[in-house]
C-alpha cells in the first residue's frame, strides 16, 4: 500500500465557510455557530484512493482576516493544492479571490516552480441571496488558470467530497 501525504490550503475571505466545509469534509458535520478563525487549524482526512494507494489529506484551514496575510508564507510552505472559497451572496468574497490567486502563485508553488493546483469553489449555493453568477465564476475561474470551479453547499453536503475529489484529480494530473 503506497500512501501519499498531500498538504492542502483552504483560503478565502472570513465567514465564507472554510471552517465549516473542512468540518463537514472530515467530520461529516455541520454546526452554524459563527467562530472566527484565528490563525490556522489543520485537519487530517484518509482517503482510500485505488486497492493499492491511500492519500493522507492535510487540510490548512487559513485566516481570511487581512491582518493574517503577513502569515501565508509559511502556510504555504509545501502546499501541493489549495482551495480558494467566496460565498455566493458576497461579492466582495468573490472579488478578493483574484488576491488570493494571485498570493498563491507568488509564494506557494510547487518544487519545480509551477504554481500549484487551486480549484475555486462557490459556496453557500443553497442560499436564494445569490448574487454571483454561474458565468462569471466560470469566466473568472478560466482567466485565473483554476484547474476548475464547482458550486456547493456546506450546509447541504452538496459538492463537499466531489470538490476534493477534483483537486486531488488536479494534483495528480489524471
Ligand atoms: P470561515 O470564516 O470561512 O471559516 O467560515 P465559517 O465556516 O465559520 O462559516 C461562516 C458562516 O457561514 C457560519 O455561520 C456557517 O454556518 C455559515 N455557512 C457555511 N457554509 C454554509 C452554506 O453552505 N450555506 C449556508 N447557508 N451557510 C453556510
Amino acid at each position: 500500500m503506497t500512501e501519499h501525504l498531500l498538504k492542502i490550503l483552504v483560503v478565502g475571505d472570513g465567514n465564507v465557510g472554510k471552517t465549516s466545509f473542512v468540518r463537514r469534509y472530515v467530520n461529516g458535520q455541520f454546526n452554524s455557530d459563527y467562530k472566527m478563525t484565528v490563525g490556522v487549524d489543520f485537519s487530517v482526512k484518509v482517503l482510500h484512493w485505488s486497492d493499492k494507494e491511500k492519500v493522507r489529506l492535510q487540510l490548512w484551514d487559513i485566516a481570511g482576516q487581512e491582518r493574517f496575510i503577513s502569515m501565508t508564507r509559511i502556510y504555504y510552505k509545501g502546499a501541493l493544492g489549495c482551495v480558494v472559497m467566496f460565498d455566493v451572496t458576497s461579492s466582495a468574497s468573490f472579488l478578493s479571490c483574484r488576491r488570493w490567486k494571485q498570493d498563491l502563485d507568488n509564494k506557494a508553488m510547487l518544487p519545480n516552480g509551477d504554481a500549484i493546483p487551486c480549484i475555486l469553489l462557490a459556496n453557500k449555493c443553497d442560499l436564494t441571496e445569490r448574487v454571483v453568477s454561474a458565468e462569471s465564476i466560470g469566466r473568472f475561474s478560466e482567466a485565473n488558470g483554476f484547474i476548475t470551479w464547482m458550486e456547493i453547499s456546506v450546509k447541504d453536503n452538496k459538492n463537499v467530497g466531489e470538490a476534493m475529489r477534483r483537486l486531488v484529480e488536479g494534483i495528480f494530473l489524471i
